[in-house]
C-alpha cells in the first residue's frame, strides 16, 4: 500500500505555469523514423530544416555497419570511466585519427561537448581569482563550465574584440569562444582574437561544434577557414554529434592542453567513457568528412540557394554564410505560430525563443544539410513566402 500524496507534493506545478505563461513552455516531439532529411512524425512525413546533421551522415549505411561491428568487437558498453578500464583501443584510434585529422599533437574523447566544456573550463580557470572572458552569445555549455568552476565570468558583446580586450585583464586565465555561432550561424573573428590571446599570452578555447566537418576544405572548422593552427588556437573542442552525424566529442591540443584536461577534467574522470562502438562508427564518419568534401560543397550551394531565395523575398535573415539560417520572428508568439504553420505545410523548422536567444530576437532557426535537395530548398522558400506575416 502506497501512501497518498498531494497532487503537488513539491509545489512545482506554480513554476511550470510561470513557463507557460511567458510562452516558453517547450514540448517534445517524437520521430519514427532514422534521422535525416525526411523524417516521420506524428503519423506525418516532414522536410526536416532542425537537424545539426549539417553532411547527411547520421543514418549513412557505412556508420551503420561500423557501429554494427563496433559493438560485435566490444560490445555495447565501456564498463567504466576511461582512467579506470573503460578506454578501448576503438577509443585510442578515434583520438589519434581526430589529432592527425586536424593537425593536433593529441586529442581527448568526451561523451559529450557539454561535458567536455565542463571539464576546458573547470580545468583552465581552476581558481576563484581566475576570469574566463566570453562572447555573450557562447553556448550554454561555457556558461556553465564557468559558473561550475565558480571562475570570475566576464562577456562581451556578441563578436565585440574591442570590448574583449577591455576585459582582458591580468586576472584573465581564458578567452573561449563559439567557432560557428548556434543559434545564428555567424563565424568568430578569430584572426582578431587569436592576435589578442598571443599577444596577451592568453590561453584560448574554440568550441567548434558547428562548425568542425562543414568549414575548411578538409572539415578542419573554423580554425581551418581561416588557417589557424595549433599555436594561434591551442584549445580546440569539436562534437561528433553533429556534422560526423554519431554522438561524443573531443578536444584537441598540445600535449600539456591534453594531459591537464585527462587529469583535473572532473567530467571526464568521473563519467564512463563513451561505448566503444560509438568511437569505431565516429572514426568512420571522420575518414568520410575528411574525403567526401563534395558533401562541403554541394552543402554550401544550398545556402547560397537558400540565401538568394529569402533575400529576393525580403525575409528578416540574420547574415549568415553558414548552414544555421536565421529568421526574426520578433516574439517568442510570433515565433512559435511561425514555426506551427510550417508544420501544417510539411516543414519542421523550430522555433527558438528565450532563455536560448535574447527576448525580443525569439527567431526560426533553419539548419541545411548536404542530404537536402535543391527543391526541397525551394519548398522551404515557398512556404515562407506565404506564411509570412
Ligand atoms: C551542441 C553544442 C555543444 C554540445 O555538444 P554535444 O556533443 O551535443 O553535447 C556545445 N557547444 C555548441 C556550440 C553546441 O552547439
Amino acid at each position: 500500500m502506497s501512501l497518498p500524496l498531494p497532487a503537488d507534493p513539491y509545489s512545482l506545478a506554480n513554476g511550470l505555469d510561470r513557463i507557460r505563461a511567458s510562452g516558453r513552455f517547450r514540448t517534445r516531439r517524437t520521430i519514427a523514423s532514422a534521422q535525416g532529411t525526411l523524417v516521420r512524425s506524428e503519423g506525418r512525413t516532414f522536410i526536416n530544416f532542425s537537424s545539426n546533421d549539417y553532411l547527411g551522415l547520421a543514418n549513412d549505411g557505412r556508420l551503420v555497419q561500423a557501429l554494427q561491428a563496433g559493438a560485435a568487437d566490444y560490445g555495447v558498453g565501456s564498463g567504466a570511466s576511461p582512467l579506470i578500464c573503460g578506454r578501448s583501443r576503438a577509443h585510442e584510434q578515434l583520438e589519434e585519427a581526430v589529432a592527425q585529422h586536424l593537425g593536433r599533437s593529441r586529442a581527448v574523447l568526451f561523451s559529450s561537448g557539454y561535458q567536455a566544456n565542463l571539464a576546458v573550463i573547470t580545468s583552465f580557470a581552476p581558481r576563484r581569482e581566475n576570469v574566463v572572458v566570453m562572447d555573450r552569445d557562447n553556448h550554454a555549455s561555457l556558461i556553465d563550465g564557468a559558473r561550475l568552476a565558480r571562475a570570475g565570468l566576464r562577456r562581451y558583446a556578441h563578436h565585440d574584440v574591442e570590448e574583449l580586450e577591455n576585459l582582458c585583464g591580468s586576472d584573465c586565465a581564458l578567452v573561449a569562444t563559439d567557432g560557428v555561432f548556434s543559434m545564428d550561424g555567424s563565424i568568430a573573428a578569430l584572426p582578431d582574437i587569436v592576435a589578442l590571446c598571443v599577444r596577451r599570452r592568453i590561453l584560448l578555447a574554440v568550441d567548434d561544434a558547428h562548425g568542425f566537418g562543414v568549414l575548411g576544405k578538409t572539415g578542419g572548422g573554423t580554425p581551418e577557414h581561416y588557417s589557424l593552427e595549433q599555436a594561434q588556437v591551442p584549445v580546440l573542442m569539436g562534437t561528433f554529434a553533429k556534422a560526423c552525424g554519431v554522438m561524443g566529442a573531443f578536444v584537441a591540443g598540445p600535449d600539456e592542453v591534453i594531459e591537464t584536461l585527462i587529469q583535473t577534467g572532473r567530467s571526464y574522470i568521473y563519467s564512463t567513457a563513451m561505448p566503444p562502438a560509438l568511437a569505431a562508427a565516429a572514426c568512420r564518419a571522420l575518414a568520410i568528412v575528411e574525403r567526401e568534401s563534395w558533401r562541403r560543397d554541394k552543402l554550401r550551394a544550398l545556402v547560397d540557394r537558400f540565401v538568394r531565395g529569402a533575400r529576393q523575398l525580403d525575409l528578416p535573415l540574420i547574415p549568415s554564410q553558414t548552414p544555421i539560417q536565421g529568421l526574426f520572428a520578433g516574439s517568442a508568439e510570433a515565433a512559435v505560430r511561425r514555426s506551427e504553420r510550417l508544420r501544417a505545410q510539411g516543414l519542421w523548422v523550430n522555433a527558438i525563443r528565450a532563455p536560448t536567444v535574447a527576448k525580443n530576437t525569439e527567431r526560426l532557426r533553419i539548419t541545411l544539410s548536404a542530404g537536402h535537395s535543391e527543391e526541397q530548398v525551394d519548398r522551404l522558400l515557398e512556404v515562407l513566402a506565404v506564411t509570412a506575416e
